[in-house]
């Protein structure tokens, strides 16, 4: 049997899950030992400075990704394939900071280009810029739903934006959302974030009323969603839906295309506006992002991440001239039927110019077909080192987007025959034996997202037998 699953085969990498949930594997505690040597003696430093700035920043980390086990590392330097710790140890970058630094880290054309305009420009005006127009330009070359785009600066924002034009448009209140799907941490959106059945889990302080128009769907389960639009109807309609269109966090339960058009169908069927989140696919997943992939045009599209070019600040959203023609161009006094969005920072010299640079980068070195190829393979090499210490895994990819999890825990919710009891339970150990992963791999030189998540990036690809190395290492200390 190969651990190696297609990246778009929900059925597939499902069942798979079912057989990772019912036989987890662990490090030898031999290994957790050594490895937690590892961080005593090894990254001393980190400890010791991550722990003093606790004293002035809650928990000492304020990156979610920054949380490793365990404790965080002070990162140092960020250049080409690596990063680097205070304790001088040096690591491969399978972070990519959670997706925007295709390119590898401090890539000089960007760099450059970002000096140039902090030079001639300068770093914040308030007035407009031509280098806006370049961004919005090179976005729309290559996202053809795109007719207008407006610059923001997150990824959650773009998605706030994106919710509110979509209810301006619709004039109706109700949002369908698939469940796990992440859509940044407003008040509206923070429900039913990263895995299935987790609800208003993560909406501490935040009042109920917020979320009254929102409800979660099954990924790919048709049936659901036909039900969530007819019980809508109900009740004043749906406004949108909105989704990551490759699959709840960054694609770990990728959705199918079959599911995709239905959805789209729907939308047209009851008015709502289709929202695609392609903040992490968007420049990831080829240069048209995953709509390109599926052949669908949703109204509306949120940006973020790689289309900055690995610069803060990364976000946006494009979509129908007629939807994002609603949007007020600068503040509006008195009556206004507007839209409102803002920003002081918004569009400023230094995100467009790197967001632009970097896109013809991607363009010019042709990066999406070497990255495909190198991730294709790497992960098939990946799969074969599970086979041979029989671990079973789930690991597939989407280009770039590597997902190499020997826990499965974003699906354990997934399988009805859990109670919620088994399945919080379940997570729990899942998340336990997943920071234990994330450990070992960065003791042996390689720092990945969130303990299942990887990306590569241009850079990368060079060290890629290095990596093999690592995986091999750890592999085969599994019991
Ligand atoms: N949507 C998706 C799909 C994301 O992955 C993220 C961030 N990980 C966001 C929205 C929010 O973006 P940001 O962190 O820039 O606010």
């Amino acid at each position: 049997m190969t651990q190696y699953l297609d990246g778009y085969d929900y059925d597939a990498i499902h069942e798979r899950a079912r057989e990772v949930i019912a036989n987890p594997k662990r490090l030898k505690k031999s290994a957790v030992d050594k490895y937690m040597n590892y961080y005593e003696t090894k990254c001393s430093e980190s400890k010791r400075t991550i722990e003093a700035a606790k004293a002035y920043i809650p928990g000492g980390i304020q990156h979610n990704l920054a949380n490793n086990y365990p404790f965080a590392l002070n990162c140092v330097k960020a250049e080409g394939a690596y990063l680097y710790d205070v304790d001088g140890n040096k690591y491969i970058d399978f972070l990519n900071a959670g997706g925007p630094t295709i390119l590898g880290n401090n890539y000089p054309p960007v760099k450059e280009a970002v000096k140039k305009a902090i030079d001639e420009i300068g770093n914040l005006t308030g007035l407009y810029g031509e280098f806006e127009t370049d961004l919005a330009k090179k976005i729309m070359q290559y996202f053809p739903s795109v007719e207008r785009f407006r610059m923001l600066m997150t990824g959650t924002e773009a998605c706030m934006v994106a919710i509110r034009l979509a209810r301006a448009y619709t004039g109706k209140l109700n949002m369908i959302k698939v469940k796990g799907c992440y859509h940044g941490f407003t008040d509206q959106l923070i429900y039913e974030i990263r895995s299935i059945g987790t609800g208003s889990e993560a909406a501490v302080g935040v009042p109920d009323e917020c979320l009254k128009y929102i409800s979660g769907v099954m990924p790919n389960d048709i049936e659901d969603l036909e039900r969530q639009f007819e019980e809508n109807e109900k009740n004043g309609g749906t406004a949108l839906f909105i989704t990551e269109p490759i699959g709840q966090d960054s694609g770990a339960l990728p959705l199918t295309k079959k599911y995709q058009k239905r959805v789209r169908e729907l939308c047209d069927q009851y008015g709502a506006v289709l929202i695609y989140d392609e903040v992490v696919s968007a420049f990831r997943i080829g240069m048209g992002g995953a709509q390109e992939l599926w052949g669908i045009r949703p109204d509306l599209t949120v940006f973020g991440k790689v289309m900055a070019g690995g610069y803060p600040g990364a976000g946006g959203v494009g979509g129908k001239a007629e939807i994002m023609g609603q949007l007020t161009a600068g503040l509006t006094l008195g009556k206004s039927n507007k839209v409102m969005a803002g920003g002081t920072i918004t569009a400023n010299p230094i995100s467009c110019v790197a967001g632009y640079t970097a896109i013809c980068e991607l363009e010019k070195t042709d990066a999406h077909k070497k990255l495909a190829a190198a991730a294709d393979k790497f992960t098939r090499q990946v799969a074969d080192i599970a086979d041979k210490y029989k671990i079973p895994a789930m690991i597939f990819n989407q280009e770039s987007i590597l997902h190499i999890d020997l826990n499965a825990f974003q699906h354990v919710a997934s399988f009805p025959e859990f109670s919620r009891q088994e399945v919080e339970e379940r997570i729990a150990a899942c998340m336990h034996l997943m920071h234990e992963y994330a450990m070992a791999m960065c003791a042996e030189g390689i720092i990945v997202a969130g303990g299942n998540k990887t990306y590569i990036n241009l850079q990368t690809i060079d060290v890629l037998d290095d990596a093999l190395d690592a995986y091999e290492r750890v592999f085969s200390q599994y019991e």
